[in-house]
């Protein structure tokens, strides 16, 4: 792979994904600490992800999609994969290979109970929704489910905050109460309401089982507070060439940007279709040779152009290491200068970067 010209290096620390959940697993010290893995675990690798937050003591991983699961079935028996969004098409996959949809229509309850029927009690999840309007069972239905869960072996019993992240805001509580209204219903079972933002709002809301996938991936959990998180991700790629411009000139599409001259711009290939939000055109930041350098002009498909004529002459060269991801450029930042959030980055990091996994335990 080292010689792919000028592509992004993007590397994933691992140990950093590890401590994160072992720091996330301390601040609910009465809960298992699962881990969302969906998405290839953020867009992170969930190859790699998985063995090593179950190397970190993790056992209870969530993905989407019933594929999702099948995908890191091997990690371990001991450990439990939950199917966020239900058994899916293709129900007798999932009860073969022992994982555990999240049931959150009446109708998935008949179906998974009618294959428990056929083949022994199975495992499974319940989603009930307080309050999101998105998925789960509404609060009626699960009222009337205990005693109507027929050959289903119900393990946990999960909800999720809509408002976590926004602090005091009144829908949070809501849900809060309504979910012990749904808990009571289902003494027994391990019950989970907090995703990474919603550990810590307090042990109120840590219940049996935390879901946090945000914050392992280094995204910060906390409102308008310094990130207590480890970063993660660190994005590079060399300087594919430097040109000066002497005279009043215009730099990238749409001739959008005008250098006075003269000025010096380099050029690096990662673009719009590496998943560097387009957004950024004129206002994103890198860092080179320790010094943070604007984004000149617009985001192409495969070329982003930087204004470095800020830098003493001669330091940057075909070559020099360019930082987009790292060195105080977080993904934090970079989600809400494109106007997005950092799930939305990290999701999007494109397939053409060399992904080198750091830090294994
Ligand atoms: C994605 C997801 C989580 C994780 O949320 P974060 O904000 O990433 O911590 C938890 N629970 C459910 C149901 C989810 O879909």
């Amino acid at each position: 792979m080292s010689g792919v010209a000028g592509a992004g290096h993007l590397e994933i620390d691992l140990g950093a994904i590890a401590a994160n959940w072992k720091m996330l697993a301390a601040a609910a010290p009465g809960a298992r600490c699962g881990a969302p893995v969906k998405a290839d675990a953020y867009g992170l690798g969930a190859r790699q992800v998985v063995p090593a937050l179950y190397r970190a003591g993790c056992r209870d991983f969530f993905v989407a999609h019933p594929g999702e699961a099948l995908a890191i079935r091997g990690v371990s028996a001991d450990a439990r994969i939950f199917v966020l969004h239900g058994p899916g098409e293709a129900p007798e996959d999932l009860a073969a290979a022992g994982i555990i949809p999240v049931l959150s229509t009446l109708a998935q309850v008949s179906t998974w109970s009618a294959l428990g029927r056929k083949y022994g009690r199975l495992k499974a999840a319940l989603h009930v929704d307080t309050g999101m309007n998105r998925l789960g069972l509404d609060m009626a239905e699960a009222e009337n489910l205990p005693g109507n869960l027929g050959d289903i072996d119900l393990v946990l019993v999960l909800s999720h905050l809509a408002c976590a992240d926004i602090p005091g805001h009144p829908l949070t509580p809501l849900q809060l109460d309504r979910f012990r209204r749904i808990t009571g219903l289902f003494p027994g079972v391990t019950h989970s309401l907090a995703n990474s933002s919603g550990i810590f709002l307090g042990p109120d809301y840590h219940f049996g089982l935390v879901r946090p996938g945000a914050a392992l991936y280094g995204i910060n959990p906390l409102a308008d507070k310094p990130n207590p998180m480890r970063p993660v991700v660190r994005l590079t790629a060399p300087v594919l060439q430097v040109r000066r411009v002497d005279a009043p000139d215009s730099v990238g599409y749409g001739a959008e940007h005008a250098v006075a001259g003269p000025a010096v711009i380099a050029t690096v290939a990662v673009g719009y279709a590496d998943g560097y939000p387009r957004a950024l055109g004129g206002r994103g930041v890198a860092v080179v040779a320790g010094q943070r350098v604007p984004i000149a002009g617009r985001i192409s498909m495969d070329l982003i152009t930087l204004d470095v004529t800020a830098l003493p002459p001669g330091s940057v060269l075909p070559g020099t290491e360019v930082v987009l991801i790292g060195d105080g450029i977080d993904v934090d930042e970079l989600g809400s200068a494109a106007g997005t959030i950092g799930y939305d980055i990290l999701t999007r990091l494109g397939r053409r970067y060399i992904r080198t996994w750091t830090g294994a335990a």
